[in-house]
């Protein structure tokens, strides 16, 4: 009997088995992966012949790609459907996993096979990519501690485990945290303000729960309604509260306080970065980044901060003068700023982010960002089907001009219980030309949009439209990769902050009028987005920018500084995580907090995913996605020679070569500021 024949984690001769995979197939299916992993790394060191590429890297891409594969889906399952007994059954393998890559990174052995190859007489007939392999992973052995003495390394390697167990339960933390508040309303007056379907989806909610009225939860599709439109302030304050104290000792249980998590986890990092030989987290975290110290970074960021807060300034000047005048409200809070937003906006503007949303339905919106996709790069974006997790889960193929495939992706759009909120890209499969075949690249898009509500089909908002083309640009990355060569195709590889750069690109797409005007549709009368609607959207696009820039960098410099400047156990120029927080909303923040703020405990992207001392990714990418976007602006938008040259020199490269290298190639010079200054409106006129 084959494995596969009773574990569906088991199957790779097409799509994962998501129709048959239980939790309970997770510890057998990862023991024997991790088993074939280690017998095929001892394969390669027990090889006596010359060090090629045929015996050092091709006899472990397969075992690595099936582990992979395995384990992605078992990740995406915790963070799709997090049952409890998926949830169990992920925890008790993830120590196995990180426990493994921690050995084979150390694997003496094995490092003097890559070492063995790199100098050796068949490493410059090499491709540019197979280079790039090896040479990456001679720099993910180092990193890995291969070149630590005994006890060294198996303090790192008991370092690392520790900080991936306590990154998983930071994010189970919040999960738990955010799942477990509620707030029932019985008076429908209490919501005055609040969109209608948000209200109706506060009712089914409810009855859901066997109960009358409404519940209000803090995931987004309620959250943001919520913070922006509902009258009552105390509601607001309510909210406010719960959001920024989940997972803290101020929040549902002191079982979930992340508080400790984070000195914990910034004390292993530490200790982590001093075994390496570097003087801190934020010196090892760059090592493999286009950017080159934290003090380059910081320069950086400061920079931006510099031209930014006097608009931040600005505009929180004109919103606290508006609270007061036209709202009444004497001493506008945190809890009060997205309200007074939209109401200004609708003031000066007269439209509001509700209104937009009654053009967007889903299908219009799907279609739309496939056209943008088919127009310039030339492919062809259909429904296929495969087994899934969940039944509002859909999926689809990419298809180049020959009809051939190119990529495929599920499409995960509704926030819903036991999912992780926010939106993602995951890779399902990388590309790779394996045993005569052909891998095709296969990406899961996660979001967190409101679904259906009474039958109705969903639509969304603006900013939701935005997301879904960013999260659309994350998976252009992965599926329109042309390397064949595992480990640097799609966005493997790929130097961390330039991750960012195919995502936020194609966010400009959502402020093109040919683009807008095509995917809308009025819910109630089918007519487009009227042209004066979108020159109003248009003229309101920048409305906040600088004091939203200035939140990001506050996050950005927040976690470079914990990273570089905060030492954990004393000695550092700030002696917590919080004095660094402060002395940084001090720096550049233009709203001031309540007390009870509790922001850091659920500040997942930094303590438990992978954007530790690499926040300014965001900022950093979209310098070049502004800039990349320009050229775009020179030559036509929707221009197929330039999504020609886009897709051949950026996205179809992978981490084939550095991405800065990709870029100027694509550009023709290196990254200049100027465009991202202009979209946001930053320009002195
Ligand atoms: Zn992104």
């Amino acid at each position: 009997m084959k494995p596969t024949d009773t574990n569906p984690l088991l199957d790779f001769d097409a799509l994962p088995r998501f129709d048959l995979i239980r939790a309970e197939h997770v510890a057998p299916a990862i023991d024997a992966l991790l088993e074939s992993a280690r017998r095929a790394v001892e394969s390669v060191d027990a090889d006596a012949r010359p060090a090629t590429w045929a015996n050092v890297v091709a006899p472990t891409e397969t075992a690595f790609d099936h582990l992979d594969r395995a384990w992605g889906a078992v990740k995406h399952l915790n963070a799709v459907v997090s049952t409890p007994a998926v949830r169990d059954a992920y925890n008790a393998a993830l120590p196995k996993v990180t426990a493994f890559y921690t050995d084979v990174a150390q694997d003496p052995r094995w490092f003097g096979r890559f070492r063995a190859l790199a100098q050796g007489p068949g490493f410059a007939e090499l491709d540019a990519a197979q280079r790039k392999v090896v040479e990456n992973a001679l720099r993910d052995f180092r990193l890995g501690g291969a070149e630590l003495a005994e006890p060294d390394k198996a303090r790192l390697k008991a370092v690392e485990e520790e900080l991936a167990t306590l990154s998983a339960r930071f994010d189970d933390n919040v999960l738990d945290s955010e799942n477990a508040w509620a707030h029932y309303v019985d008076d429908a007056r209490e919501l005055a303000g609040v969109p209608a379907d948000v209200v109706a989806a506060a009712r089914e909610a409810a009855r859901a729960e066997g109960r009358s009225g409404h519940k209000l939860t803090l995931r987004y599709p309620c959250f943001v309604p919520v913070m922006q439109y509902a009258d009552d302030r105390a509601l607001r304050e309510l909210m406010f509260r719960g959001a920024s104290t989940l997972a803290s000792d101020l929040g549902a249980s002191p079982d979930w306080d992340n508080t400790a998590v984070i000195a914990r986890i910034l004390e292993l990092r530490h200790e982590q970065a001093r075994l390496l030989g570097y003087a801190n987290f934020a010196d090892l975290s760059l090592v493999p980044k286009m950017a080159q110290t934290p003090a380059e970074v910081l320069a950086f960021l400061r920079d931006l901060a510099q031209r930014a807060r006097p608009f931040a300034l600005r505009e929180h000047d004109e919103l606290t003068a508006f609270a007061r005048d036209a709202l009444g409200i004497a001493d506008c809070a945190a809890w009060d700023l997205a309200y007074a937003a939209e109401k200004l906006k609708a003031q000066r503007f007269a439209f509001s982010e509700q209104e937009l949303r009654q053009y967007f339905s889903e299908d219009r919106v799907l279609a739309g960002l496939f056209q943008v996709v088919e127009t310039i790069y030339g492919v062809t974006v259909v429904p296929g089907s495969a087994p899934t997790w969940h039944p509002a889960v859909r999926f689809f193929e990419i298809r180049d001009a020959g009809g051939a495939l190119v990529g495929q992706f599920y499409l995960d759009l509704y926030a819903r219980e036991s999912k992780q909120s926010g939106a993602w890209m995951d890779d399902a499969v990388n590309r790779r030309y394996a045993h005569d075949r052909l891998q095709h690249p296969v990406a899961y898009l996660t979001c967190n949009f409101s679904g259906p509500v009474d039958g109705r089909p969903a639509h969304f908002t603006h900013r939701e439209v935005t997301t879904l083309f960013h999260e659309f640009g994350h998976g252009l990355h992965q599926l329109l990769t042309r390397v064949d060569v595992a480990g640097v195709s799609g966005l493997q590889g790929v130097e961390w902050d330039a991750v960012e750069l195919p995502s936020q690109f194609m966010e400009n797409y959502c402020w093109e009028w040919d683009v807008l005007s095509r995917m809308s549709a009025h819910a109630q009368t089918g007519a487009r987005l009227p042209r004066a609607l979108f020159e109003r959207m248009l003229a309101a696009r920048n409305f906040g920018s600088g004091m939203a820039m200035v939140r990001q960098l506050e996050f950005a410099l927040f976690d470079m500084l914990v990273h570089a400047e905060h030492v954990p156990g004393g000695g550092g120029r700030y002696p917590t995580p919080q004095a660094v927080l402060d002395a940084v909303r001090r720096e550049v923040a233009v709203v001031s907090r309540p007390r009870y703020d509790r922001f850091m405990q659920s500040f997942g992207h930094v303590f438990a995913g992978g954007y530790a001392a690499g926040y300014y990714s965001y900022k950093w990418a979209e310098v070049l996605s502004a800039d990349a976007f320009s050229l775009f602006e020179e030559r036509g938008v929707l221009s197929p020679e330039i999504g020609a040259r886009f897709r051949d020199e950026v996205l179809a490269r992978g981490g084939s070569r550095p991405a800065l290298e990709s870029f100027v190639a694509f550009r023709g010079r290196p990254p200049q500021l100027d465009a991202l200054l202009r979209h946001n409106g930053m320009v002195a006129t």
